[in-house]
């Protein structure tokens, strides 16, 4: 049976085309897709584009992930995948608020995007559309979906979207997702890396739950040689400050001086959660290594493992807006909850 897909076109620059008249760069309508592109009817997929903004995806802010949330479960049951259309900028962040703002998700939603605009001829966005919507709309033997979870496409790779993070402003493989295995690889066929794709816990029938919303009470402290007493103390006294997401350095390093573990210690003791990821792409946090990671354990300070910083944020924002008790809120980060680490 054919497969329907609902192309959810967000803004960014898949969805720029040169005007013919003036050679500047305007909006392209997507919901004229079948005229642009008529081979995109080859793929035997029906098709279906709705729009949200469209908007620079610098601009996006967390009620914009909520938003897009409840449009995937207000058509849920109407399709059977999703392509999310998204400027590269903060494309991993929205995708990563995704996988965790939907919370029993059963089906295929595959964010997408490009370097270089779809109107133009060299364009990557014709590639990354065709292939996110290929593998959107593939299931297995038995019907089922073979990517049931939240992914990012880009350049002939398929990742799990809360492991992604945009590296390069100029490459067309502008993704990496330096501790997880691409879910599938696309050469002259796609590969599926069936092994690592998640399985859902709920049935494709199941109404899809969005979560209520995050808490934006959260922020980034990104180490540095000569961060001081002044700059940190100044951060952690910001009002209603909830969650921190510690960038460290190496395997989760920070300094060891005094003012500083009193600092997050005090931060701590007012019930602000710590999150400790690091400032490298690869690898991961093991604060048992050194003193300085074992100083931020003792005080309290979590590990993100091998997190991203896009990951460990949406994350924060998501488990904080549960507004669930202390040691309820600490057991979700003790653990992934949608594979967005390893321990
Ligand atoms: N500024 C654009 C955006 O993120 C860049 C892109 O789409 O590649 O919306």
């Amino acid at each position: 049976m054919k497969s329907s897909i609902l192309i959810i076109y967000t803004g960014g620059t898949i969805g720029m085309k040169t005007d013919e008249k003036t050679g500047a760069l305007v909006p392209f309508d997507f919901s004229g897709i079948y005229e642009e592109f008529p081979s995109i009817r080859r793929l035997n997929i029906d098709l279906e584009v709705k729009t949200l903004g469209p908007i620079d995806s610098s601009n996006v802010v967390p009620t914009d992930w909520h938003e897009l949330a409840c449009l995937i479960r207000e058509n849920y049951h109407r399709y059977d995948g999703f392509v999310v259309l998204h400027g590269t900028d903060t494309m991993s962040y929205t995708a990563s608020a995704i996988s965790f703002l939907l919370e029993n998700l059963a089906k295929p939603v595959v964010f997408t995007g490009s370097q270089i605009p779809i109107g133009v001829l060299r364009t990557d966005g014709r590639e990354n559309l065709i292939t996110a919507l290929e593998i959107a709309a593939a299931k297995d033997g038995e019907g089922r979906p073979l990517v049931p979870e939240v992914s990012l496409y880009f350049q002939n790779r398929l990742f799990r979207a809360n492991r992604t993070s945009k590296r390069s402003a100029e490459a067309l493989n502008a993704f990496r997702s330096y501790n997880c295995l691409p879910l599938a690889e696309v050469g002259v066929n796609i590969t599926y890396n069936t092994q690592g794709i998640l399985r859902p816990e709920a049935s494709i029938d199941e109404e899809l739950r969005v979560a209520d919303g995050v808490d934006t009470n959260v922020m980034v402290i990104k180490l540095f040689p000569g961060i001081d007493r002044r700059m940190l103390e100044c951060m952690l006294s910001i009002e209603g400050l909830r969650g921190v997401v510690l960038e460290t350095y190496g395997a989760g390093n920070a300094p060891t001086s005094e003012w500083f573990l009193e600092a997050l210690e005090e931060a701590i003791g007012r019930g602000v959660c710590i999150l400790n990821v690091t400032q490298c792409g690869g690898g991961k946090v093991s604060m048992d290594i050194y003193e300085t990671g074992q100083r931020l354990q003792r005080i309290g300070v979590m590990s993100g493992y091998d997190m991203t910083v896009e990951a460990a944020v949406t994350k924060m924002m998501y488990v904080l807006g549960k507004n669930l008790p202390r040691e309820e809120t600490l057991e979700l980060f003790r653990r992934p909850i949608r594979g967005e680490f390893t321990v």
